[in-house]
């Protein structure tokens, strides 16, 4: 999501004149897009900003905080930070005044929809790009701050989202990703999330299709049909559990148990077998204890996932879990996350070396960062399948034998050359 903004500020400053430099010490303006749903986060970029001052003395470099730290602390932020200006994430249209001296101010009001709609985004050239089609969220998990940092959840037309699709395809991207922090309740009237994928797959030159973030208590049947229906549909799924054990979902404000994920993955697994899926796990919740540490990792093995994102619980200020009794000592979060990241990472390279010998449609993606003669490609199931090639193929669909696996990545052969 933050990629995808990043590209939405560059095409509200381009279309107000400015440039992009490639060199740091050139620019007059520093737009530093920041991530607040954990603390690692913003001590990072807190950290990056603090090693701008020198530079922003000596050149006289405005520096911007955007994004949800900016959203989260607000103006507070300029005592704290050697910077001009804080904007939030539904502010960005403002963006092109600051240089008039504006000091934007923070909040998610609803009288910015936040989809920028009269500016086109500098999208990164690719394979893939980013087609918002929701802001904001409304679920309120107990631990999230994104629901006041992002505001209300709000729907992007049906209309501009497939305008805007065939506009990138005719720039030249094969796949786009469909964003949201809950696409499941993607509402334009009628119009539900499924029958806006129906009218996506009939976007001529559109290949692939992906979308992240589903919530497993808004997962209907409907769009689980779309699976294995749709060409442009990829069979991967992102479904984010955080937790196996009841006792801590009902306390996330989840919406779901942990019998009620296992009986939807089923169901999805029965309409697409080869579906690939990943999750986001967040390890020690306030009063997690053991034994529902142990109902998570239970479930991970059990469900053998792909891939997963596995997170050390945060406290964030302002949300419910901050005030919670019971935080647990960081001693015990490391240790239960890397518990977990451990069984995944066996899970993935086990899965990985199931896929040898199958054949899959890639598509080229780039040159390997690590050997030249190589390049990298991507399945439907979002694996990367490593094979020789050069950089003129990016951008091709390929057919490919999976010949092995280094753990992370398939290896591949081309298929009947
Ligand atoms: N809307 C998406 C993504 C939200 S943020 C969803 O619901 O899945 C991405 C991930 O960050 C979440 O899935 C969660 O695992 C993690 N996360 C959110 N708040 C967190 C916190 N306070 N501490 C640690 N991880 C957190
Ligand atoms: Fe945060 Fe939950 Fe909304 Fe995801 S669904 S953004 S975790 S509040």
């Amino acid at each position: 999501m933050n990629v995808s903004d990043s590209e939405a500020i560059s095409g509200i400053l381009a279309s107000a004149g400015y440039l992009s430099v490639d060199d740091i010490e050139n620019a007059d303006l520093i737009i530093v897009n920041t991530c607040a749903v954990r603390d690692t986060a913003v001590s990072k970029v807190k950290a990056q900003i603090c090693r701008f001052k020198p530079l922003r003395n000596r050149k006289k470099i405005k520096i911007a905080v955007a994004g949800c730290l900016a959203e989260h602390e607000g103006e507070s932020l300029l005592k704290d930070l050697p910077i001009d200006y804080v904007i939030g994430p539904d502010r960005y249209k403002f963006l092109s005044e600051l240089e008039g001296g504006v000091r934007v101010s923070v909040s998610s009001t609803d009288d910015e929809n936040g989809f920028y709609s009269g500016f086109s985004p500098v999208r990164k050239k690719g394979v893939n790009t980013w087609v918002q089609v929701m802001r904001g969220c409304d679920n309120f998990c107990s631990y999230c701050v994104v629901p006041y940092v992002r505001g209300r959840e709000r729907s992007k037309p049906s209309k501009d989202i497939i305008r805007e699709i065939e506009g990138v395809v005719s720039e030249g991207f094969p796949e786009v990703t469909l964003l949201g922090q809950n696409v499941n309740s993607y509402k334009d009237g009628d119009l539900r999330f499924h029958d806006l994928l129906r009218h996506i797959d009939k976007i001529k030159g559109l290949k692939r299709v992906r979308f992240m973030t589903s919530h497993p208590k808004d997962l209907s049947d409907d769009l689980i049909n779309c699976f294995g229906e749709l060409s442009t549909l990829c069979e991967y799924l992102h479904l984010p559990v955080q937790s196996g054990s009841d006792k801590i979902l009902a306390a996330m404000n989840r919406g779901y148990t942990n019998k009620d994920y296992r009986l939807l993955i089923d169901k999805i697994r029965k309409r697409v077998p080869s579906i690939a899926l990943s999750t986001d796990i967040l390890s020690g919740f306030p009063g997690e204890s053991d034994e529902d540490h142990a109902l998570t990792l239970q479930l991970v093995k059990d469900i053998g996932y792909d891939a997963g994102f596995m997170f050390i619980y945060s406290k964030r200020k302002g949300t419910k879990a901050a005030s919670m009794e019971e935080q647990l000592k960081r001693e015990i979060k490391v240790a239960r996350v890397n518990e977990i990241i451990n069984v995944q990472m066996e899970i993935t390279k086990a899965k990985n070396s199931q896929c040898i010998g199958n054949i899959e449609e890639v598509i080229v993606e780039g040159v390997s960062p690590r050997n030249p003669s190589k390049i990298t490609a991507r399945t439907r199931t979002f694996k990367n399948v490593i094979l020789d090639g050069t950089a003129s193929e990016v951008g091709s669909f390929l057919t490919v034998r999976v010949t092995g696996s280094t753990g992370w990545a398939l290896e591949g052969e081309r298929e009947g050359v």
